[in-house]
C-alpha cells in the first residue's frame, strides 16, 4: 500500500497518562449526579489517530458531565507510540488486535501479549461504563460509519444522532474474537446494558477524520448523559427495516451498506421535524451540512473493508 498522505500525526500523551483512576491513560469526571456512565474510547487501534484528537480535545477543552459520569481512555498507547510515518499501517497493534480479545476466556487465561495485559487492566473500566463509544478509523478512504451489534438499544442511538450515515451491523457478532463493544453484558442483545457503539470516522489520516471522531463524540457523550433516545414505536419500526437493509452476514458489505444508507436518508428526511431527544444539534459544518450525504457520494469511495474494525 502506498503511503497516504499524513494530515494527523500522533502527538506526545505523556500529560495524559496519569490521569486520575489509577489505571494510565485513563480519565474520569464524575458530575456527583445520578445519571449514565459513558466512556469514551480511543486507540484501541494505536495508529487510529481521530480517537485521540477526539480524547485530547475532550480533555483539553475540559469538557466535564452535568449529570452521571463521563470517562475517557486512550486503549494502546504502546502500539500509538511505534507510529513510523514510513510506515504509517504497522502501528495498529504491537502483538494481538486490541479489538478481538474481550471475551473472558482470554481476558481470564493465560495467553500474555501488551494488549492483553491493556486489556486486563483496561477491563474494569469497559465493564463500569453505561454506554461505550469506541473510536476508530479505517485504511480505505470511505466513507464514515457506525458499527454495532444489532441491538435496537445502539441503532436507537446512531439514527438519532445521524452521523456518520451509514449503518455496519452485525447481527452475529465479528465472528472474530470479542470487540470492546461487546465485552460483558453489553454483547448481550437481551440485557440491561447501555449502548456501545464504534464510530468508523473516516481514513486514518486524514484531518476530516479528527473532525468526525470529535462530533460524533460531543454529541454521544452528551446526549447519553442526558436522557436515554425516545422508545416509541416508530423508532423501533425504524430499527427493524435498518437492521434487514444492513444485514451483511459475512458478504461484501457494499451493496447493503449503500440501502441501509438510502434508508437512512429516508428516515432522516421523515426525522427532521420531529423534537429530538438529544441536545441540540450537530453543529452546521461541511461535514454534517443538510447535504452532507450528496457531497459524500462525489467522494472517491472505496469498499467498506470488511476487517475495518
Ligand atoms: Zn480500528
Amino acid at each position: 500500500m502506498t503511503t497516504p498522505p499524513l494530515e494527523l500525526l500522533p502527538r506526545d500523551l505523556a500529560a495524559y497518562r496519569a490521569g486520575n483512576t489509577g489505571i494510565p491513560y485513563v480519565h474520569r469526571f464524575d458530575s456527583g449526579q445520578p445519571g449514565p456512565h459513558v466512556l469514551v474510547n480511543a486507540l484501541t487501534h494505536g495508529n487510529e489517530f481521530c480517537g485521540m484528537v477526539a480524547a485530547t480535545h475532550l480533555l483539553d477543552r475540559g469538557v466535564r458531565p452535568k449529570v452521571g459520569t463521563l470517562t475517557v481512555s486512550f486503549a494502546n498507547v504502546a502500539a500509538y507510540e511505534t507510529f513510523d510515518a514510513q510506515r504509517p499501517f504497522e502501528s495498529r497493534q504491537l502483538v494481538h488486535n486490541l479489538n478481538r480479545v474481550w471475551s473472558a476466556e482470554l481476558l481470564d487465561g493465560s495467553d500474555d501479549s501488551p494488549e492483553l495485559r491493556r486489556a486486563r487492566e483496561l477491563r474494569p473500566v469497559v465493564a463500569a461504563a453505561d454506554h461505550i463509544l469506541d473510536l476508530h478509523s479505517t485504511s480505505q478512504d470511505v466513507e464514515p460509519f457506525w458499527v454495532y451489534p444489532a441491538y435496537s438499544r445502539n441503532a436507537e442511538v446512531a439514527l438519532a444522532i445521524g452521523q456518520p450515515s451509514v449503518h455496519l451491523v452485525m447481527p452475529n457478532g465479528l465472528g472474530s474474537g470479542v470487540p470492546v463493544i461487546q465485552h460483558g453484558r453489553h454483547g448481550i442483545a437481551d440485557s440491561d446494558a447501555g449502548v456501545a457503539v464504534v464510530a468508523e470516522c473516516g481514513q486514518h489520516f486524514r484531518q476530516a477524520t479528527a473532525r468526525v471522531a470529535v462530533n460524533v463524540s460531543r454529541w454521544i457523550s452528551g446526549a447519553l448523559r442526558t436522557r436515554r433516545p425516545a422508545r416509541g414505536p416508530r423508532t423501533q419500526a425504524a430499527a427493524a427495516p435498518l437492521r434487514t437493509a444492513a444485514d451483511v452476514r459475512g458478504r461484501h458489505a457494499a451493496v447493503p451498506l449503500r440501502a441501509a444508507r438510502d434508508r437512512l436518508r429516508d428516515l432522516r428526511r421523515g426525522r427532521a421535524d420531529r423534537d429530538r431527544w438529544r441536545q441540540g444539534t450537530p453543529r452546521t459544518g461541511r461535514l454534517h451540512h443538510p447535504h452532507a450525504d450528496a457531497r459524500a457520494d462525489r467522494r472517491p469511495r472505496g469498499h467498506v473493508p470488511a476487517r475495518a474494525i
